[in-house]
């Protein structure tokens, strides 16, 4: 089995991982990003970026991504399409602490140091239809699936910025978008409150769930229920868009490093997590802001540490 030597590997491609890979690779560590997906992560799932620093009239996920990408290969990240699936510690070595990744590929890797930003994956409602009806107008993702909706009516389920955000895009094509949520008000950021309750063709649903997924084929309704009086009623529609947030993926790490209840990994300001050689970043990581400028900026304080931590091992520390 081939085996590739490196200072520092990160784990995931997101604004997270991209950013530490640039800090790095511009350090001169040797370094890898291996990501499983295309380099971008969630956000290349998201149509309209209003809020990252720089762009004043907005970008599309897929174009941030592209251009955070570019910049880390131009300086020589490499990156490759390969997923860790077992991480094993040597512990006493030349240089101490080692880390032995096994990957899909079946290829090793061995590191100095981690850098997790393995981000977060959509969280699922769990009701009757959920899975039978998707891709048969069960989405998760607005970008890739909206324009299949011209002039047909659909839901979005959430009250979050995703939901709100996905909702006033969503309006581009279908005929009515109504949006329901399981409180009475929104957590969503005003600014985006104000632009869908201007929108002619959204309606709230408020302080009501979804039961269950009806249709033939497709997507025909979805059954609501009012938490406050236990009232149903069916909402006609040919498609439902589902943003009720975001779970870490955090199941590869979880028996190296503190946790907290969520699953999202601990760390201190330098992004350290509980385990000697191990920082962490980005949408996996615990924090009360979770934001693409947020996560870039992680990135940059993982390599750092990182870069520090190995460069103390190896004895060359500045
Ligand atoms: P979020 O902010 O966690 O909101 C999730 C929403 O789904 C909440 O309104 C929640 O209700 C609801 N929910 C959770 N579980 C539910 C269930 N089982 N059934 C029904 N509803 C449920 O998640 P998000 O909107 O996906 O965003 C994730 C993170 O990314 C957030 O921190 C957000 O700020 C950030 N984000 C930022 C931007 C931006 O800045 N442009 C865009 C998208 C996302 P409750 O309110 O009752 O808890």
């Amino acid at each position: 089995m081939k085996e590739d030597k490196y200072d520092i590997v990160i784990i995931g491609g997101g604004p997270a991982g991209l950013t530490a890979g640039l800090y790095v690779q511009r350090a001169q560590m040797k370094a890898i990003l291996i990501e499983k997906g295309l380099p971008g992560g969630q956000v290349l799932l998201t149509e309209a970026i209003e809020n990252y620093p720089g762009f004043p009239e907005g970008i599309t996920g897929r174009k941030l991504m592209e251009k955070m990408k570019k910049q880390a290969c131009k300086i020589g990240l490499e990156i490759v399409r390969d997923e860790v699936v077992e991480i094993k510690t040597q512990e006493g070595g030349k240089e101490g602490r080692v880390f032995h990744l096994a990957s899909a590929d079946g290829r090793e890797y061995t590191a100095l140091s981690l850098i997790i930003s393995t981000g977060a994956t959509w969280r699922h409602l769990g009701v009757p239809g959920e899975d039978k009806f998707q891709g048969k107008g069960v989405s998760y993702c607005a970008t890739c699936d909206g324009p299949l909706f011209k002039n047909k009516k659909v839901v979005v389920v959430g009250g979050g910025d995703k939901a709100a955000e996905e909702a006033i895009y969503l309006t581009r094509f279908a005929s009515e978008v109504t949006l329901i949520h399981r409180r009475d008000r929104l957590r969503a950021a005003k600014i985006l409150q104000t632009a869908f309750r201007r929108s002619k063709k959204i309606k709230l649903c408020l302080g009501s769930v979804v039961t269950s997924i009806e249709g033939g084929k497709t997507v025909e309704k979805v059954k609501v229920k009012n938490v406050k009086d236990g009232g149903e009623k069916d909402i006609e529609c040919q498609g439902i868009f589902i943003f009720i947030g975001i779970t870490p993926n955090s199941s590869l790490i979880k028996d190296k490093v503190g946790l907290d209840e969520q699953g999202y990994i601990i760390t201190d300001n330098d992004m350290q997590a509980s385990a000697e050689g191990i920082f962490a970043c980005g949408d996996v990581r615990k924090k009360t802001l979770q934001q693409i400028v947020v996560a870039a900026g992680e990135g940059a304080q993982a390599a750092s540490s990182a870069q520090k931590y190995v460069e103390k091992l190896k004895g060359v520390s500045y």
